[in-house]
């Protein structure tokens, strides 16, 4: 396991804020985002992080420093299982504490940075991509950090000063003569918002916002068993907050074309299968096309127009892991509606069998001829 010191390149007697600043730097340099193409920079990212995590926290450093790797740091995941993904990386890294924030007022008070905002985007995908899952790409404006100032909004080379209005508390207070006496009350510093702290050179890139705003693109991972409507929360990938805020939550709304053949009703499948009246009449070994591939679907003698076959656990998968729905398989006889010579005499003898009574044929042919004039 790599040495935290090594991992957030400072020295063993590195300070605090020498810790925090080369992790910011090293931070922006991995983040994913920053590394579309670079499977590596995730693990590097949450590497990082995971070493921030410890060295950032005196408690922990000192027992790191003492015990080292053998303590119970827990490297490879330092988030937990839970969502795993960056979801929780995001909340880690903007979060309370953040280095972004890069204000000694976080947690003293002032409000510090306000949180990004949330943003909707919509993903259409298909049929079978719901069904089964996917990853699909989704684009959204948003605003992410500034990279030239570190989301701080201070212009590369200087920083934000506490607020010489409110001395750094985020709030001022007012004294007034009233009847009842002398009353306090306390309001938001106009001067810096609340934040407890002003930049006095804001970073050209951004106008002192610490974020920027651009086009980006999330592959996310669709879950198997969405459907039309479905929603998915992505937390954290929302637009970044100003002056390192911790970011608001991107929700995408899917939409999911139609299959040709099978129609969703919740997690079964629907599938109307047309079959001959001889094959009703006879019953049919057939070869039925699921998502999953062919299937035997053994058609019995005498099987009704309108009868369900239920082919178990090849519908849809639930969104909640356990199970999958099933097919429901509704066959359809289909009576012809043109016979050529043969047909129409086997039919035909069919019937005197039977003792059936139908229209002879050329009066057959004749009447509907008829019928159809008479409207
Ligand atoms: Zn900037």
């Amino acid at each position: 396991m790599a040495d935290l010191y090594e991992v957030l390149q400072v020295s063993r007697d590195a300070t605090q804020e020498e810790i925090k600043k080369s992790y910011r730097r090293l931070a922006r340099e991995w983040h994913p985002d920053a590394n579309p193409d670079d499977p590596q920079a995730e693990a590097r990212f949450k590497e990082l992080a995971a070493a921030y995590e410890v060295l950032s926290d005196p408690a922990k450093r000192e027992r790191y420093d003492r015990f080292g790797n053998s303590a119970d740091f827990n490297l490879s995941d330092p988030f937990g299982s839970g969502m795993g993904g960056l979801g929780d990386l995001f909340d880690s890294f903007f979060g309370g504490g953040s280095p972004f924030g890069g204000s000694a007022a976080r947690g003293r008070g002032p409000s510090g940075p306000p949180r990004g905002e949330d943003l909707d985007a919509q993903a259409v995908l298909e049929f079978t991509d719901a069904v089964f899952g996917c990853q699909t790409d989704v684009s959204v404006r948003t605003a992410v950090a500034c990279g030239d100032c570190g989301a701080t909004g201070a212009a590369p080379g200087t920083e934000a000063t506490r607020c010489g209005d409110c001395g750094g508390s985020g709030e001022v207070r007012v004294v007034r003569q009233t009847v009842l006496g002398q009353m306090v009350s306390a309001s938001v510093c106009r001067t810096c918002g609340g934040q407890g702290e002003v930049i006095p050179s804001p970073c050209p890139t951004c106008s002192g916002a610490g974020r920027v705003i651009e086009d980006t693109t999330y592959t996310v991972d669709v879950p198997a068993g969405v459907d039309e409507g479905s929603t998915l929360r992505l937390t954290g990938r929302g637009a970044a907050g100003m002056r390192g805020g911790p970011p608001g939550d991107l929700y995408v709304r899917l939409r999911v074309r139609p299959h040709e053949r099978f129609e969703r009703h919740g997690d079964d499948l629907v599938h109307e299968l047309p079959i001959s009246m001889a094959q009703a009449a006879l019953g049919a070994h057939l070869m039925l096309e699921t998502l999953d591939g062919f299937e035997d679907l053994v058609i019995p003698r005498g099987t009704q127009s309108g009868k369900v076959f239920k082919l178990k656990h090849r519908g849809v998968p639930r969104l909640d892991g356990r199970g999958r729905g099933d097919l429901l398989v509704q066959v359809r006889v289909e009576i012809p509606t043109t016979l050529d010579e043969e047909s129409e005499d086997l039919l035909r003898r069919y019937a005197t069998v039977r003792g059936e009574d139908v229209a002879p044929a050329e009066e057959g042919f004749f009447s509907r001829f008829k019928t159809a004039f008479k409207g």
